[in-house]
């Protein structure tokens, strides 16, 4: 008699969880659940490239269950809002179509092992206005939903336009997201300009990017920061530094110093949580950000049999603090809870995640790429711009796409990229 596999769950199938459910799959020595809310994948780091129009995700999103079907694993479409430890159960939400149907009841799966990788959303820090007034950049939903106002600002604009009339756009976040979809608007302008759009031009817009620490991209050496600021500020973002967004209206941002900064269009990218709803899931450690504590095994502390990996883990590093979340840490925290997984399932000892941080790209569109390479890659710290950041930039994505297609469909995938950069239009424009 045959036993039965051991059943795997992945919740989550983004930077992290679908590298982990592709390997598990390819192994094909459990049955793998991966579980998402969304039909298709996209890498989230390119969500401001959709934002701006500079990507259609509709050819790049990958579909779960053709991808699921060539890698031998099971994909269920569904949210989680529940863990059962006891039984060993998770609740995944009713799906309703978009009248509000009834399409599928509330269900539950059981699961041997769970693998949480459900990610992070924006946390507005309970900034009175934000939720209703402010685009988050947590999706492609919302992706969307900012470039379709952001297009309809474009157009009503070249029909209207005044002296000293403006387009108003302002971002609250200094970070990776804020200063890239600064420079993409730029852009996106600069082609709407050579597609026709009347009267639109560079002097047109107005954005401004609001950071409350001292300087942009707080998380990066202060030369980066500072070639960053230097490159936007070129290009015409107004750069606030040290201010305080304290509300939002429909009209614009207040500050703390009592400024009003007037915008038709706001994003909200200043800082991570994990969803609400993840607050002591399960009875499972959390913490103040909603993260699931996990030991240096991936492993949560207080259940071995489930692990959290990417922006929805708190992961101690070595040295002191917690793994940041990035896409290159879900990527290596995928890599080794597969490792432990197998070793997990083997009676083997686990082995302890260590993060190696090779630096950090920052995309001014096409601009400039500013960042710096560390450790493994050079020697130190070195900063590298121009053409040799962008290549590396770029080689960060192409590491998630060689993780789940391998080598010879990455190129072909740059080929066909290659190809409708000829015969597509620069931006999206519908
Ligand atoms: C605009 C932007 C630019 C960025 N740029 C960079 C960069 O240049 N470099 C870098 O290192 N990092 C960057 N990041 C951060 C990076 O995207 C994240 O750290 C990384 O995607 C985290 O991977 P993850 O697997 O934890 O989660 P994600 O990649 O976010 O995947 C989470 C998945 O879980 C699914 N999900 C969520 N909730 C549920 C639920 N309840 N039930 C079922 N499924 C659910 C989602 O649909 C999604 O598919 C950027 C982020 C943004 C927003």
């Amino acid at each position: 008699m045959m036993t039965p596999k051991t059943k795997i769950i992945i919740v989550g199938g983004g930077a992290g969880g679908l590298e982990l459910a592709t390997k598990l799959g390819r192994k094909n020595q459990a049955e793998i659940i991966l579980v998402d809310r969304n039909q298709s994948h996209l890498w989230k780091p390119l969500l401001h490239e959709v934002a701006a129009g500079s990507l259609d995700d509709g050819v790049d999103a990958l579909s779960y269950l053709a991808h699921a079907r060539n890698h031998y694993f099971h994909f269920q479409l569904g949210s989680l809002i529940d863990i059962d430890r006891e039984n060993k159960t998770i609740k995944l939400a009713a799906i309703h179509d978009k009248e509000g149907q009834l399409l599928v009841p509330e269900r539950q799966l059981d699961f041997d092992i769970l693998v949480m990788a459900l990610g992070s959303v924006s946390n507005d820090f309970g900034t009175a206005g934000v939720k209703k007034h402010c685009i988050f950049l947590d999706n492609p939903k919302q992706a969307h939903r900012f470039y379709d106002e952001m297009l309809n600002l474009f157009l009503s604009y070249s029909v209207r336009h005044k002296p000293d009339d403006k387009i108003n756009i302002a971002i609250v976040g200094g970070g990776a997201t804020g200063v890239e979809l600064s420079a993409e608007l730029y852009n996106a302008i600069e082609q709407l300009t050579s597609y026709g759009f009347e009267g639109l031009d560079k002097e047109a817009l107005n954005v401004t990017l609001v950071e409350a620490g001292e300087r942009i991209l707080p998380a990066l050496p202060i030369r980066i920061s500072t070639a960053a600021h230097h490159e936007l500020t070129k290009l015409g973002v107004r750069v606030l530094t040290q201010t305080m967004v304290t509300r939002a209206d429909a009209d614009g941002l207040n500050t703390k110093s009592a400024e009003k900064i007037n915008a038709d269009l706001m994003v909200w990218a200043a800082g991570i949580k994990a969803p609400d709803f993840m607050q002591q899931i399960g009875g499972l450690e959390t913490n103040r950000i909603n993260q699931l504590v996990v030991k240096p095994t991936l492993q949560t502390t207080l259940d071995s049999t489930i692990f959290a990996i990417g922006d929805c883990a708190s992961c101690p590093k070595k040295e002191g603090g917690f793994v940041p979340p990035r896409a290159q840490a879900a990527h290596q925290m995928a890599t080794l809870c597969y490792k432990n997984i197998l070793a997990l399932l083997e009676g083997k000892e686990l082995k302890e995640y260590v993060y190696k941080d090779y630096g950090s790209l920052v995309s001014l569109s096409r601009f400039s790429t500013v960042g710096s390479l560390m450790g493994n890659l050079v020697r130190g710290n070195m900063m590298v711009e121009g053409k040799i950041a962008r290549l590396v930039y770029i080689s960060l994505y192409r590491m998630h796409q060689i993780a789940l297609h391998g080598y010879i469909k990455t190129g072909l995938m740059m080929l066909v990229g290659s190809i409708n950069r000829i015969i597509r239009p620069r931006l999206k424009l519908h």
